[in-house]
């Protein structure tokens, strides 16, 4: 019937390539090796000079007043929503489509996790949806900046204001996207990032959150470290012994390692945002003429960091579905993944009492997701071989 699915290596034909692209993947070089290093012998394994100078680069990369290096991204915003004051009994609104970290920072701090669709054409939160959610015991609202296109922040920031509410913007997808010409990172009062080896630049684990506030800054670099009101070189530098823990922190600290690591990635993030861009704008240019998937976009006014290529499929001129045209990609060794399972709808979350088909866009588009490899050091070939990848299996499939 279908003559074309023959050649599918999920039907015993050749695969595509012979090795599996993964969806995204991290650089390292003989510059970063060298300044880890460095960093291993210099004295300072962790709290010492290694991490402000990361600091200090980030903010500067971002043009943010402050940044605040802590060990992971979900660490950022266990941070930044406590630096925001978020407790218990507090209503926090959070978009559907999004990593569990996003919301999982409220429950740590015993907030209430209010759900809202994101908008069809960017999967970002939607900004009707959050204001009809806002009830008094609503404390704030996270913006998750999706695939690297940034939210829509002016409105976001507007309707915060008006209800007294603080904002966090989740941007583990968006180090180096813009929003109206300013760079993330400088455009709300607390802004989060991811350093995990998918992201834009790695520290093996990682994240980092930017302020422009003294004293948000102030807040997370104690609660990175227990709770206690000076750091470790702080009284070296003055030779005290004394301290004292004020609230209760965590141990989140970045080493000076992976600091090290920070900074020899930092140097080479605008290029490889580059090369995410050449990248996409061959998958645009291959990809537009099928009919069987749509492509994301992006907005007037604002610039994708383009962590992910997320593309969704049409079903309806399709004769398999999701799961299958998935395994149909991993067998031509093309590594798509899916981003993201809805997150009431895991079970964590089921058993909280959320249900499914409260929001219609997000649980629709979820079920046409698929995220193709995309990261700076994929080869011309690499490129060629999931768009090639793609053309085959969307025409063996195409009704
Ligand atoms: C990666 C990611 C995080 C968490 O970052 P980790 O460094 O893995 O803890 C949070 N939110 C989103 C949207 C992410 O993609």
């Amino acid at each position: 019937m279908e003559p074309m699915s023959h050649n599918l290596a999920i039907n015993g034909g050749t695969p595509v390539r012979n090795t599996l692209l993964p969806y995204g993947r991290q650089l390292i070089g003989e510059d970063d090796i060298s300044l880890v290093c460095e960093a291993l012998t210099s004295g300072w394994l962790t709290t010492g000079p290694k991490v402000e100078e990361f600091e200090k680069a980030f903010a500067s990369a971002v043009q943010a007043e402050y940044a605040v290096a802590v060990s992971n991204g979900t660490a950022a915003l266990h941070a930044a929503a406590f630096a925001a004051g978020i407790g218990p009994g507090d209503e926090v609104i959070v978009p559907v489509i999004t990593f569990a970290a996003s919301a999982n920072c409220v429950r740590y701090l015993g907030g209430n996790v209010v759900f809202v669709d994101v908008e069809p054409k960017t999967l970002n939160i939607d900004v009707t949806q959050v204001e009809r959610a806002i009830t008094p015991k609503t404390k704030a609202i996270i913006a998750v900046d999706f695939a690297g296109l940034p939210a829509e922040l002016e409105k976001i920031i507007a309707l915060a204001q008006t209800h007294r509410l603080r904002v966090i913007e989740d941007a583990a997808h968006a180090f180096g996207a813009t929003y109206q010409r300013r760079a993330v990172g400088s455009v709300t009062e607390l802004t989060t990032f991811s350093l995990h080896p998918v992201k834009h630049i790695t520290t093996g684990e990682g994240g980092m959150i930017t302020t422009s506030d003294p004293m948000l800054a102030q807040t997370m670099r104690r609660f990175r470290n227990h709770g206690i009101n000076s750091d470790f070189r702080a009284r070296e530098a003055t030779a005290s012994w004394f301290y004292e823990m004020v609230e209760l922190g965590y141990n989140y600290r970045l080493t000076d390692i992976q600091c090290a690591l920070g900074i020899a990635q930092l140097r080479k993030h605008s290029l490889w945002l580059k090369r995410r861009r050449e990248i996409v704008a061959c998958y645009h240019e291959a990809l537009s003429c099928c009919d069987t998937i749509e492509l994301p976009t992006e907005l007037p006014n604002r610039e994708s960091a383009w962590h992910l290529y997320p593309i969704r499929l049409n079903l309806e001129l399709l004769t398999a579905g999701r799961a299958q045209i998935f395994q149909a990609f991993r067998k031509e060794n093309i590594g798509v993944n899916v981003h993201y399972i809805p997150v009431p709808w895991h079970p964590y979350y089921e058993k909280l009492g959320y249900q499914k088909g409260a929001w219609p866009v997000g649980e629709s588009v979820y079920e046409r997701m698929l995220s193709l490899p995309l990261f700076p050091s994929m080869s011309e070939q690499d490129v060629a071989d999931v768009i090639e990848a793609c053309l085959k299996i969307m025409k063996a499939y195409r009704r």
